[in-house]
């Protein structure tokens, strides 16, 4: 759970449950600034004399909001629409997409305004177009290391069990699942885990959650009757990367339950990086050990002229083949969606 170093209420946000909540939860905790932003403004808070100080400050802080409700951004191919709930996280992971998009706002930040949010999603799901529209909660944070005193998942659980038109997904590397057990979610909400070898999170993947944890909380998600999926990523091509990721994948057989109504699904993605991302990651992470040898790796150019080095062809077919064959002998039933 993030148990930020300071917290910034917007104006406003303590009209509504969640504010109070989150103000009430931390009020009296030691350590825990509590600051009250006329302007929100908030950048000003967190500014620091290097890109990588300004990161550490923003990471370490929470940013109490209300959303400005315009159009909800497309969400392909995870879903239809994003649903913005919080953005940023308190995880540092080194190979984050999010640190280009977050920029100079790497704070954590909650939207208190749900009841809004939901009637623009309800919108969505209204429309004649399709007869399900898919919301993803999880495309710019990780929203359930705040779980336990935000409780936006839990809420937006409890939303979209009663709307024949709608499913909410989302995706994590923590493992504050004891509040979502008991909800009545009528399978409409899909929990996806992030898990990697050991070795990659305690050397990239800082301030989350370890693997056995996240684990651990996919098999009382599963014993709760919810959809649940894995995310293998990033995959790194590392001495003993087969039999580290073997591990995983057995652990995992292990520890989930049996019998699970749901087809198992599988999504598992190698290590790629752009060129803007290894400067940043610079910036960021000056003592970075992240793999990102461009002689290594192969150029693949973009639609946009965004190009990004991958893993070679040949290790790519070695990726492909082994966990095509590992998990399919650990989960014969299981959906594997992809391995790119
Ligand atoms: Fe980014 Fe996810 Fe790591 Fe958070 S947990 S820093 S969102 S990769």
């Amino acid at each position: 759970m993030f148990v930020p170093d300071r917290i910034i209420f917007e104006n406003g946000t303590l009209d509504y449950e969640m504010g109070t909540r989150i103000f009430d939860h931390f009020k009296d905790k030691n350590g825990v600034e509590i600051i009250h932003s006329p302007s929100n403004k908030v950048k000003s808070y967190i500014e620091g004399d290097s890109i990588a100080q300004t990161y550490q400050n923003g990471k370490r802080t929470l940013v109490v909001s209300k959303k400005r409700i315009g159009a909800f951004q497309t969400c392909k191919p995870s879903a239809d629409y994003m649903l913005p709930l919080v953005s940023g996280c308190m995880g540092q992971c080194e190979y984050c997409y999010l640190h280009k998009q977050l920029g100079d706002k790497p704070f954590v930040r909650v939207f208190v305004n749900l009841e809004d949010i939901y009637r623009k999603a309800k919108s969505y799901m209204d429309s004649p177009d399709r007869d399900v529209t898919v919301f993803e909660g999880s495309a710019t944070s990780d929203p359930l290391c705040i779980e336990p005193y935000a409780k936006s998942l839990k809420n937006t659980i409890l939303f979209f069990a009663n709307e024949p038109r709608g499913r909410f997904r989302f995706v994590t590397k923590y493992a504050d699942v004891d509040g979502l057990l008991d909800l009545p979610h009528n399978g409409k909400t899909e929990i996806r885990f992030s898990i990697n070898t050991e070795y990659v999170r305690s050397s990239y993947e800082h301030c989350t959650a370890v693997i056995d944890a996240r684990i651990h909380a996919a098999a009382k998600v599963m014993n709760a009757g919810y959809p649940v999926g894995f995310l293998i990523a990033p995959v790194f091509l590392y001495e003993n990367w087969k039999h580290e990721y073997k591990d995983v994948i057995w652990k995992l057989k292990d520890a989930l339950p049996e019998n699970y109504p749901y087809p198992l699904f599988f999504e598992v993605i190698t290590h790629r990086f752009t060129p803007k991302a290894k400067e940043l990651i610079g910036d960021i992470f000056p003592d970075s050990t992240l793999p990102m040898n461009e002689e290594e790796r192969t150029y693949k150019h973009g639609q946009f002229g965004y190009g990004k080095y991958t893993y070679k062809k040949e290790d790519m077919r070695d990726v492909k083949a082994f966990f095509q064959k590992e998990l399919m002998e650990a989960f014969p039933e299981c959906e594997i969606k992809y391995i790119i």
